[in-house]
């Protein structure tokens, strides 16, 4: 049997679910020590808290996973991006979500 468990935002496949707060966690560690970028990834991870259908469970807590990590990365990729293109860029190839992978994905 197969069930349905694809991301609210892109409709992909659900395959490896973690949560918004463990992405955050994730995110968080990577702009350590940027305290004015912390405040801004804070922001941004806070709007996906509308999606909260439960698509899936995280794989580290089991919380509910409604949208895929890449869409959350991607966000945080443009939110950076914006303010600082050269962590923009490692973080981009750190969590694989620089703007040439979403191109060839066409996954917006
Ligand atoms: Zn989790
Ligand atoms: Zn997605």
């Amino acid at each position: 049997m197969r069930t349905e468990m694809n991301c609210s935002l892109c409709g992909y496949e659900l395959t490896s679910p973690a949560c918004i707060g463990c992405l955050k966690k994730q995110i968080l560690a990577f702009v350590k020590g940027r305290a004015s970028m912390k405040e801004d990834v804070e922001i941004s991870m806070s709007l996906f808290k509308h999606f909260n259908n439960n698509n899936s469970s995280c794989i580290t807590c089991k919380s509910n996973v409604a949208i895929c990590s890449f869409c959350v990365y991607s966000e945080i990729y443009r939110l950076l991006k914006k303010k600082n293109k050269e962590l923009a860029e490692e973080f981009g190839s750190l969590f694989q979500c620089t703007e040439e992978i979403q191109d060839f994905l066409d996954h917006y």
